[in-house]
């Protein structure tokens, strides 16, 4: 037989378990990608990097803050933001560091119940992003409910986190995307719109980085490109609200506002 003479074939596809630096294989159906060393690099790299500036930027937004609403608001934000960066942060270095061929029990845990605390931290975040508007302007009957709709939406996309982590992953992406949609439905009913486009804006490129998300082992680095997209949507909303939600409101005086 021919095996092991040491002649190769030059029309033989090449071997799928070829290691390359910048990609590895997409996983069969509904599969986990295992990202190459680099691209565990640059998931933890391009989340790392805004926690300290997310610290910082939540310390403006509060001196920058007129009224106590505004500034309590600015405290849940900054929270939501320094822990949705800290927690990818965390997840992508257990990943790194505790890849599922080297995991043991414990580290297997550990990836795990980080990963749950990563997705839920995004529901999480997307209330605390939508609150500032829907409780900071005046909004007709559905924005005033909508600041509570979202946060009992988050509530129960952690809830089904917690039940049903990673089972159907489509489904997942869906969910975060019509929770993220609820509070424009809101926004729109705004009387002053002032600051609305840059929402649409940010919403605009969490949406193009969702594409990547679901592009592992198709695209290279795709899902550090879609952190990339996830830090310019966060600092286009939060300079938004820097610019239009906080200081003395000339449009709602502050006796006008209220949180119920
Ligand atoms: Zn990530």
């Amino acid at each position: 037989m021919s095996e092991g003479c040491g002649i190769v074939d030059p029309d033989a596809p090449e071997p799928s378990e070829k290691k390359r630096w910048y990609m590895n294989e997409k996983p069969q159906r509904e599969g986990m990608y295992e990202p190459t060393p680099h691209e565990h690099c640059a998931n933890i790299l391009t989340h790392g990097i805004a926690i300290l500036p997310s610290l910082i930027i939540m310390q403006v937004l509060m001196s920058a803050s007129h009224r106590e609403l505004q500034y309590y608001i600015m405290i849940i934000y900054g929270i939501a933001t320094i822990l949705l960066f800290a927690m990818s942060t965390a997840y992508h270095l257990a990943e790194y560091l505790y890849r599922p061929h080297q995991s043991t029990g414990f580290s297997r845990k550990l990836r795990y119940y980080l990963h749950l605390m990563d997705r839920s931290t995004i529901y999480f975040f997307i209330a605390a992003s939508a609150t500032p508007w829907l409780a900071l302007r005046h909004c007709a009957l559905l924005g005033k409910n909508l600041k509570w709709i979202v946060w009992v939406s988050a509530i129960l996309g952690i809830s089904y986190q917690f039940k049903f982590h990673e089972r159907y992953k489509t489904l997942e992406t869906v969910l975060y995307f019509i929770v993220s949609a609820i509070p424009y439905l809101g926004m729109i009913t705004m009387s002053d719109r002032t600051g609305l486009p840059l929402m649409l804006l940010g919403g605009a490129v969490y949406a193009i980085g969702v594409v990547f998300f679901k592009l592992d082992g198709v695209v290279p680095f795709a899902h550090a490109i879609w952190h990339v997209h996830v830090l310019l949507g966060a600092s286009i909303h939060t300079y938004a609200i820097y610019a239009t939600l906080l200081g003395p409101d000339k449009y709602n005086p502050f006796p006008e506002v209220d949180f119920d």
